[in-house]
């Protein structure tokens, strides 16, 4: 188990090691390939590379949606020349100097390095097709996605700012989860983030969150399934914990398709799922919904 994580340095959070592990890190490898070519997550077929990154990374045989960068969501979604980046310099501190062979300093650093942001979330400015939002982005090709003191603060910091504003929040995920380096405090990021959303919920505020492949473990269980809005991409792999300790804590056989994006839009955890191709054209038509562009921002609490 200790080699496993330090073979995969992005991994290692909660989420991921409840989530169906030697399946899940294959799956991983192949998304960060040095040739030419890359085999399909989805039909096993041999992709051209460069095909593939020319139709927005989706399979051309099975249109498997695989993990996007950040910044290339953010091209995907916001209209060129719009985009203005916020809070991009703050940074994790190894408060509990967490060291798992390799210490979590460290890696961030070499996270940092490999991706030339600081933190997984990225958050911001911009409009799609016209409308203005505050979009965050958390890339799962940083750390796995997994969400830390940085990425909790960064998503109240965008409700925050989306009410100061009065603009509609729009959130992709993809995450493994809550980034176990950080303890505890990891893990309260899911209060704080869903009480920073709920805040600007009353306000008024108008928020869309779409679910990637994979988004699991306390990002789904917080700021991810709050919103007035879930969508998720096809085949998005989406859930708690993994299907195999589900499959022992029950001792039933899982439904096929099951934490799938399709098998959760039948049991209306989400309300669309929406092909990349058609995201930037469906989240202007869904912001049209959104109540208006002023919101009425409650007054900070008399002490
Ligand atoms: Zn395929």
């Amino acid at each position: 188990m200790a080699d496993e994580k330090q073979n995969n340095p992005g991994e290692g959070d909660a989420g991921l090691d409840k989530l169906g592990e030697s399946r899940f890190r294959l799956r991983k490898k192949k998304e960060v390939p040095t040739g030419l070519w890359l085999k399909c997550e989805g039909c096993g077929q041999m992709i051209y590379r460069k095909e593939l990154e020319e139709r927005m990374r989706t399979c051309p045989a099975c249109e498997f949606h695989f993990t996007l960068p950040g910044r290339e969501r953010i091209v995907l979604v916001i209209d060129e020349g719009s985009w203005q980046e916020h809070f991009q310099d703050i940074v994790s501190i190894d408060r509990l100097d967490f060291d798992e062979g390799i210490p979590y300093a460290q890696k961030i650093q070499r996270a940092v390095e490999r991706s030339k942001q600081k933190e997984a979330l990225i958050c911001g400015l911009g409009t799609i097709h016209g409308r203005p939002v505050v979009l965050a982005v958390l890339d799962f090709t940083f750390m796995g996605g997994s969400m830390g003191e940085v990425v909790g603060e960064k998503i109240a910091l965008a409700a925050e700012l989306a009410g100061k504003l009065g603009r509609p929040l729009v959130m992709f995920t993809g995450s493994g989860g809550a980034r176990m380096h950080e303890g505890i405090l990891s893990l309260m990021q899911m209060a704080k983030t869903c009480a920073a959303l709920a805040q600007y919920q009353e306000a008024g505020g108008f928020s869309i969150c779409v679910l990637t492949h994979p988004t699991t473990g306390g990002v789904t269980a917080s700021f991810a399934s709050v919103c007035d809005i879930t969508l998720a991409e096809p085949g998005a792999l989406i859930g708690f914990a993994g299907p195999r300790v589900i499959a022992s804590t029950i001792k039933q056989e899982l439904p096929p398709g099951f934490q799938r994006a399709e098998f959760l839009l039948e049991k209306g955890q989400v309300d669309r799922i929406v092909r990349r191709a058609e995201m930037k054209d469906t989240l202007a038509k869904l912001l049209d919904y959104a109540r208006g562009p002023v919101l009425e921002v409650p007054p900070a609490p008399a002490n």
